[in-house]
């Protein structure tokens, strides 16, 4: 299933970049991937495997009789998200109110977190029978506000725009009375049902709690959390996971390259991190297929010399109440087919060889396409791409699904561009 339904079950299941892990791996491991471990010797064969560490995930499919030498078609993407991250020592309170100090991570559009509800996820690392252990936890359960000021305490708020200092004024309430030193624990403990003094460690986040939707006259639009990046490493994940003979997109053929997608975290934070689009996962994990295969080194540089990535991320649609913000001669309609993302100045990979290949996949899935590039007097973001194609010297390509609405609580993109933006990864990724 490849429609926009199941990209909202996908990104319920993944408030955090585990979950998103976890998701892929459980959808991965029932299309007959094969979870390897990074500190065992790989098998030599043919099939279908993966690796997981963190927030990162790397799944790859070697074709029946492809050497060491055969070229990788990569697609990148990201699991984490701008959101809030629960501090180490998070207890506090003021005015008679309990409270969570809060961390703020990536580029955030900090209003868009007021007035939500708001669960926690995570993972804790926890001390059992005197070994440390890792544990996931969800809780889709109200928890959390960030009470916005009430307008007769803030008069100019809609005239002048909202100010918000991130230490004051984005700490969320989660109960009244005195502060409980120890409660965040406790809570967390009961999460992955351990003693509150078994809890060593946490990495926790916020996540809102409406549930993502079609929405518009005719549900043609997607409405949900985490777009960005989580639609383009559910579209990596379905197109990899597709059976071999679903269609010709799908078809490896005999000279198909090792088909792989790489889920990497920290994208939102400039992705310097083990887990990291800039840090050695990928590469490391490419050179173990590599000498899996029996290769050496010079079968490695062939084969990257004869990979291309294309690195997922979202794209800007063209905002109707901000037209000018955007590039008049480069308009993104929503639902107008995958974007491909070009800028001169490298904050994107793309080039024109990049670009044809984007154009040629896209073609071959039968899917329409088109080609953002930013105003000169609007820098764009940037993605995965420029770092991936630079570390591993390889072609690279950026692409996307149009949005709006880019780093809120709540994105929104067509339902339509997230069928086809499958069928794109899928063509690019198997020939
Ligand atoms: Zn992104």
């Amino acid at each position: 299933m490849s429609d926009a339904k199941d990209l909202l079950t996908y990104i319920g299941a993944a408030p955090s970049p585990f979950h998103a892990v976890a998701e892929s791996r459980r959808r991965l491991a029932d299309a007959g991937f094969t979870t390897l471990d990074l500190t065992e010797p790989w098998p030599a064969g043919p099939g279908r495997y993966l690796v997981a560490r963190g927030g990162a995930l790397v799944a790859w499919e070697v074709p029946d009789g492809a050497g060491p030498e055969r070229g990788f078609r990569i697609v990148g993407a990201h699991t984490d998200s701008p959101n809030l991250r629960i501090k180490p020592h998070p207890d506090t309170g003021t005015a008679g109110w309990q409270q969570l100090g809060v961390e703020v991570y990536g580029g955030a559009l900090w209003n868009s977190w007021l007035d939500r509800d708001l669960g926690l996820s995570g993972r804790a690392v926890v001390r059992v029978g005197g070994e440390l252990e890792e544990r996931l936890f969800h809780c889709d359960c109200p928890l959390l506000r960030i009470p916005q000021l009430a307008i007769h305490l803030d008069r100019d708020v809609n005239g002048q725009g909202l100010k918000l200092n991130p230490q004051q004024h984005l700490t969320p309430v989660w109960g009244v009375g005195p502060v409980e030193v120890g409660a965040f624990a406790a809570h967390v403990a009961e999460e992955v049902g351990v003693a509150p003094d078994a809890v060593v460690a946490w990495d926790a986040m916020v996540h809102d709690l409406t549930p993502g939707a079609l929405i518009g006259r005719r549900h043609e639009l997607v409405s949900t959390a985490r777009l960005d990046n989580l639609l383009s490493c559910w579209a990596g994940v379905t197109a990899l996971a597709a059976d071999r003979d679903a269609g010709p997109a799908a078809d490896p053929g005999p000279d198909a390259p090792v088909a792989v997608v790489c889920l990497f975290d920290h994208e939102e934070v400039g992705s310097t991190s083990s887990t990291g689009a800039d840090g050695a996962l990928l590469a490391q994990v490419l050179e173990r297929t590599v000498n899996a295969r029996g290769g050496t080194r010079d079968d490695l540089l062939r084969a990257l010399a004869a990979s291309v990535c294309a690195s997922t991320d979202g794209a800007h649609a063209t905002h109707p109440n901000y037209p000018e913000r955007h590039e008049p001669g480069h308009h993104i309609a929503i639902d107008g087919g995958p974007v491909i993302k070009v800028n001169a100045n490298q904050r994107y990979a793309t080039d024109a060889g990049g670009q044809a290949v984007l154009i040629d996949a896209a073609d071959r899935a039968g899917v329409p396409h088109q080609v953002f590039v930013s105003r000169n007097d609007q820098p764009c973001g940037s993605t995965i791409g420029p770092l991936t194609a630079a570390r591993l010297g390889i072609a690279t390509a950026d692409v996307g699904v149009a949005q709006l609405s880019m780093h809120s609580a709540r994105e929104l993109c067509g339902a339509a561009d997230a069928e086809r933006f499958v069928r794109l990864v899928g063509a690019f990724l198997r020939t």
